[in-house]
């Protein structure tokens, strides 16, 4: 949870759609039915981009900024709509992903940036993203398959009017899930492939990069990209994408540039991995320390921390909590805004004091309507809320515990445990939590990567996680004075 900003939903999406008409595809030349005009794909990028920004930070690094930047432009000039005010971003995500919004927009997260070993394997994803831009795969989707499935974790989904709730945090981060049809990733990845190398970049390691791809699907627990369940299997993709880089070098002879070094010495202490710093749970509390507070975690829940909010769930998904940033700047304020955004009829209403803090209580029911539009009289299966909304440190948060009607009586208890232990931390080892970040070294000696892992003090349990960072086996050779990634703080 990064705080910065209160989450906004994307206005954009919903008015695509109605307003088809037919064009010629600028990479494929021919006529198709799309359902967006090119003003319209500038706008709508340039309306998504705030809520992307809010919802997931742009990770600070001007270095590697202005290498994206670069290489972005250089692609976009020799692409097949050079025009477009395209725009390349660093997204704060340590989740493996890159993404496109229609108009030019470019999104990679530091999760990719960290895995990626050469400038070719990032200038091949580049050149899929544009790819999308510039065949226009998103104009030419129906919206409803823009959003695609962007469910809560499993056993926090109590009803559609709860997870309603919980997608409003989500329906931004939604364009990290953009999916697009296999057609349109195959179709991606060989533009991928021209792109690429018409800037000068060895397009084999693009399906190198698949490779990669592959073994973080594999590996159980990782934050897995979400496009892998509709891209291709990334192993036929490296297959694919290996012939039809071979078959354009022998096409067009030439030199073909890699740069591993170059880029290795790039992303010498990127962040991998969660940032503590945006929020973590150790011992049943989960702890901001940028934000400075604390609350507990029911034990036995699962939780889920995104950087709009911090949501959690009892195993029989019969109850969950949802910590968000409020709306407004005073608590009376934030208390409007909750009942408004969640179309809510307030029961109870108190203010209150939590250790230290002005806080308001709320107990209220979410207003269900007949088919009619009249409101419906509660019942047992009726959506029951209580929101502590509570002013600190110069913002006002809003917890909130859910459950049914029926249900409430049984959690209410556990609800305002949870809301009566928010509070300041002062613990010097939790504010000063730092991440993980990836350091570049230099082998001392030829030995295995397992062996300069190990020269270099890395953990046994991080070996594997280091062998797929690498791009290589542990068994693979290092040569002496050779450049290899390591995790450090
Ligand atoms: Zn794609």
């Amino acid at each position: 949870m990064k705080m910065k900003y209160s989450f906004r939903i994307l206005p954009a999406f919903v008015a695509v759609g109605m307003l088809a008409g037919c064009s010629k595809n600028p990479v494929t030349g021919k006529k198709e039915i799309v359902f967006m005009s090119q003003e319209k794909e500038i706008a709508l990028g340039a309306e998504s981009h705030p809520s992307i920004v809010a919802t997931m930070g742009i990770y600070d690094d001007k270095n590697l900024q202005s290498f994206i930047n670069e290489k972005g432009m250089a692609m976009a000039k020799i692409s097949h709509r050079p025009d477009l005010p395209y725009k390349f971003f660093i997204v704060d995500s340590p989740v493996v992903n890159a993404f496109a919004v229609p108009g030019g927009y470019v999104y990679f997260t530091r999760g990719i940036m960290a895995h990626f070993n050469n400038e070719a394997e990032f200038a091949g994803v580049l050149g899929h993203e544009i790819g999308h831009i510039t065949a226009r795969h998103s104009a030419r989707q129906q919206t409803s398959q823009i959003f695609g499935q962007v469910g809560l974790a499993a056993g926090m989904i109590l009803s559609p009017q709860v997870r309603a709730m919980g997608e409003q945090a989500q329906q931004a981060l939604g364009l990290l899930f953009l999916s697009y049809s296999r057609d349109h990733e195959t179709e991606s990845d060989k533009i991928g492939v021209d792109y690429s190398s018409k800037i000068g970049y060895d397009a084999k390691e693009m399906a190198d990069f698949f490779g990669t791809l592959k073994r973080i699907s594999e590996k159980a627990g990782q934050s897995i990209p979400t496009f892998q369940s509709t891209h291709p299997d990334p192993g036929d993709r490296m297959q694919k994408v290996g012939k039809l880089a071979t078959e354009y070098q022998i096409a067009h002879p030439g030199k073909y540039n890699v740069n591993r070094d170059a880029y290795l010495r790039k992303i010498d202490g990127v962040i991998y991995g969660n940032d503590p710093q945006q929020g973590f749970v150790e011992n049943n509390n989960f702890y901001h320390p940028s934000l400075k507070f604390q609350f507990p975690v029911p034990s036995g829940w699962q939780y889920e921390n995104s950087p709009a909010q911090f949501q959690m769930a009892a195993k029989d998904g019969k109850s969950m909590m949802l910590f968000t940033l409020a709306q407004g700047k005073t608590l009376d304020e934030a208390a409007q805004a909750v009942v408004k955004n969640y179309g809510l009829k307030v029961i109870e209403n108190e203010k209150a004091t939590i250790n230290g803090n002005p806080a308001v209580v709320m107990v209220s029911q979410q207003a269900e309507q007949g088919q009619n539009g009249q409101a419906v009289a509660a019942t047992a299966n009726t959506i029951q809320v209580g929101t502590w909304l509570i002013q600190y440190g110069g913002n006002i948060y809003a917890i909130h515990g859910v459950a049914t009607a029926g249900n409430y009586a049984a959690n209410a208890g556990q609800f305002r445990s949870v809301a009566q232990g928010f509070k300041s931390v002062s613990d010097q080892s939790i504010l000063n939590r730092q991440p993980e970040r990836i350091r570049i070294k230099t082998a001392q000696r030829d030995a295995t990567l397992r062996e300069v892992l190990k020269d270099n003090n890395q953990p046994d349990g991080k070996l594997d996680e280091l062998a797929i960072i690498n791009g290589m086996a542990l068994t693979d050779r290092v040569a002496k004075g050779s450049l290899f990634k390591t995790l450090g703080k």
